[in-house]
């Protein structure tokens, strides 16, 4: 395995975006071109001159992502080259500026991976909240509490009826590492999402990360999953199921919510949990009758 995260980069103490990008790059192949959009990866990326990456890196503006992985998907195809090209981007550029690229490529099914490192919130730019921020978390633009629902990202993108859609955390690195080889049997748009706790917009100290993290997957916050052909669901670990306040009051952004609150949230997140479940029994009753994808690899 080979580290391609240099040491001295720019990240916060106790960054799990960092840890994050580290194991997505010791899992990709050495012939590997990332595009970047502005986030706390193009931060850790390095300003010119200076790079933390051994791979070639294209930074591209918020709103371009896709595009631009798509446009160089295609012309590494156009000059014969192998290459893998895969998309590192913040929620933000994901779940609100970048997404109507993102639909477009998925749409055409476009040859590239698409990580989205969920931080909840652009935090690059001081914690204001994005479409990936939860139902009562203090952001500075949300200072009394969010009051709208994070979007489902990977349901958007299962919708489009990619090859392969998965979540992930940087605290269970051989999930992810599976889902990363798994992604890359494919051709066409692939999706990982990998929610990356941070320390100051969550308000949690610097040595709390993946404690957090995995406290998100076992109280069913952050279900491990993935779907093939946006039909075929797959739990790949089965959280414990503890109480949503175990995860919820351990982090200053959720210091405010009273008893009532809590309660609200936890129903919501047990019923997206069933609905999971009800999409995972529908999928084995699909698998019966394997299809042949409609469209191909771009
Ligand atoms: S602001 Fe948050 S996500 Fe960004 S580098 Fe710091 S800890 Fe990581």
């Amino acid at each position: 395995m080979t580290d391609r995260l240099l040491s001295g980069h720019a990240s916060c103490p106790g960054c799990a975006v960092a840890l994050a990008v580290r194991l997505v790059l010791q899992a990709l192949p050495a012939r590997t071109v990332l595009v970047v959009p502005p986030s706390c990866i193009a931060l850790l990326m390095g300003p010119l001159p200076l790079a933390s990456t051994t791979l070639p890196v294209f930074q591209t503006a918020f709103e371009t992502t896709a595009a631009a992985a798509a446009g160089l998907a295609r012309a590494y195809r156009a000059r014969g080259e192998e290459a893998t090209v895969v998309c590192l981007a913040g929620d933000g550029g994901t779940y609100d500026i970048g997404l109507q690229a993102l639909s477009g490529a998925a749409e055409r099914n476009e040859d590239f991976l698409y990580v989205c490192f969920d931080n909840e919130a652009y935090q690059n730019t001081g914690n204001q909240k994005s479409g990936a921020t939860p139902w009562g978390a203090r952001t500075t633009s949300t200072p009394a509490g969010k009051t709208t629902r994070k979007k489902d990202i990977v349901e958007i993108l299962a919708a489009h009826q990619i090859p392969y859609a998965a979540t992930a955390s940087p605290a269970h690195p051989e999930d992810l590492a599976q889902k990363i080889a798994r992604a890359l049997t494919h051709r066409g748009t692939r999706f990982l999402l990998l929610t990356c706790p941070c320390v100051p917009g969550w308000g949690i100290p610097d040595d709390a990360s993946l404690h957090t993290v995995r406290a998100a997957v076992e109280a069913r916050v952050v279900p491990l999953y993935e779907v093939e052909d946006g039909t075929r669901y797959h739990i790949t670990h089965w959280p414990a199921g503890i109480p949503v306040a175990e995860y919820l009051r351990t982090q200053a952004r959720y210091a405010h919510l009273v008893d009532f609150e809590i309660e609200a949230i936890q129903a919501e997140v047990d019923r997206r949990w069933d609905a999971l479940l009800d999409r995972v029994a529908r999928s084995r009753r699909l698998a019966a009758e394997p299809r042949q994808p409609l469209v191909s690899a771009t």
